[in-house]
């Protein structure tokens, strides 16, 4: 259970898509990597790794073999979840409370949202004597909660509510004469009030993750989806050591649950930019360049939907998969998930080698089933994928339950893709 340990502390660090960029950058660093700023020029050196953040929110970081990479083996997963973020402090008061004004972002099971402690995290836009910073904000304290109505006052709560995000889901955050949600981000972050310019702030759980059931084999957290995949995918980047003849590459991308269209989203120029600066840099032709990505592979890793323990029939009867059953490939006829059968196929003969066990999922036939970031990603770079993950419950919850040994098992499958050696040889040919 040692890579869910880490992948719990990974989670409690990364209240927000800017705190999951800067944990991932500070683990790389920890390996030695070095940070290159896309604003300026790069110098790369065969045999070593590099990372770059967009927006503070995405990452991509690539590790160079010693000659021209013949090929690249892939990983990406999202750094965001759903939530709520705050509309730039503006307090919404009657005479006796204050609530912060908040909306959506992504699709979140709002009834999991009420009746919890909640705080604020993701970033401000400070006014520095040289200019404007955007600096990592995270109130670590108990500071508001989203109250449900009493079943008094509404008798069939039980039989199902239609919430409304602007009625139901505003945070109550003080009793009248408070102090201001910014004075309390100004005073962490060490600045006056008055030179906060602007914020990108969300709300997030406070409830820290835990093992559950008799032996610990299931655990508990906010944010499993995605970071539980971008935590392990990492791990398995990072234990994986370089290749000889593959570069690799790790992307971390905001922006999944709102559709990914921003500059820092999988639809956005950022990988086909960096691949190109690499290119460029080291010296490839365009045809080795291309030759390198079609002899590639790619995970895009986003969690699954484990079967239901009291909803079993929400699943297909024949493509289930099970906490701690092993990595999860997900199929889809509409192609909303980039698997086929040829990149399925090639993924499970590399977790066949390292002993990793892996469960197919398909969405039952009368289920239009969800989309991930792969398929989006693949608009831009056109790269052999499969869509992966771990079997999740409660999935977009503001809390949500996963198996203690999946993070693992991904980790290593992560790894495995990392290290393999397979090279395509004719379209549909793969040879080891
Ligand atoms: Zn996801």
């Amino acid at each position: 259970m040692q890579t869910t340990d880490l992948l719990m502390e990974y989670i409690e660090n990364s209240p927000s898509p800017y705190h999951a960029v800067h944990s991932a950058a500070a683990l790389l660093e920890d390996a030695g990597f070095t940070r290159l700023e896309e604003c300026a020029p790069w110098t790369l050196e065969g045999g070593r790794g590099y990372y770059t953040t967009r927006n503070q929110s995405s990452l991509i970081a690539f590790r160079l073999p010693e000659g021209a990479p013949e090929g690249w083996r892939l990983a990406a997963a999202h750094s965001d979840s759903p939530t709520f973020h705050v509309k730039n402090d503006a307090l919404e008061g009657d005479s006796r409370y204050i609530r912060l004004s908040v909306e959506g972002y992504g699709g979140m099971n709002c009834a999991s949202w009420l009746d919890r402690p909640l705080t604020v995290a993701g970033r401000a836009i400070v006014r520095t004597g040289e200019g404007v910073e955007g600096r990592l904000v995270y109130l670590d304290q108990d500071l508001l909660t989203i109250p449900s109505l009493a079943i008094h006052q509404q008798r069939d709560v039980n039989r199902g509510h239609d919430y409304n995000a602007q009625k139901d889901m505003q945070p109550l955050y003080a009793l009248s004469g408070g102090t201001p949600l910014t004075a309390l981000v100004a005073e962490e972050l060490g600045v006056e009030a008055g030179d906060i310019l602007s914020t990108d702030l969300m709300l997030c759980p406070r409830q820290r993750p835990v093992y559950l059931g008799p032996e610990g084999e299931l655990f508990q957290a906010p944010r499993i989806d995605d970071l539980g995949c971008a935590y392990a995918a990492l791990e398995g980047f990072l234990t994986a050591g370089g290749s000889r003849r593959f570069g690799q590459i790790y992307c971390l991308f905001d922006n999944e649950e709102v559709g990914s269209g921003t500059r820092q989203g999988a639809l956005s120029t950022f990988l086909p930019d960096v691949l190109a600066r690499i290119g460029e840099v080291l010296g490839l032709s365009a045809q080795d360049a291309r030759r390198a990505l079609a002899n590639s592979l790619l995970l895009s890793a986003d969690n699954g939907h484990a079967v239901h323990p009291n909803f079993p029939e929400k699943a297909d009867p024949a493509n289930r998969v099970y906490p701690n059953g092993g990595v999860v490939v997900k199929v889809a006829a509409s192609q909303k998930y980039t698997t086929t059968g040829l990149t399925a196929g090639l993924f499970q003969a590399i977790c066949r080698k390292a002993e990793v066990p892996v469960q197919v999922f398909a969405n039952r036939a009368d289920e239009p089933g969800g989309s991930t970031l792969g398929n989006l990603l693949g608009r831009q770079v056109s790269i052999p994928m499969v869509d992966i993950g771990m079997a999740q419950l409660a999935m977009h919850a503001a809390v949500e339950t996963a198996g203690s040994r999946d993070p693992e098992y991904l980790a290593r499958a992560c790894a495995a893709l990392y290290q393999a050696e397979f090279t395509l040889t004719a379209d549909g040919i793969y040879r080891f």
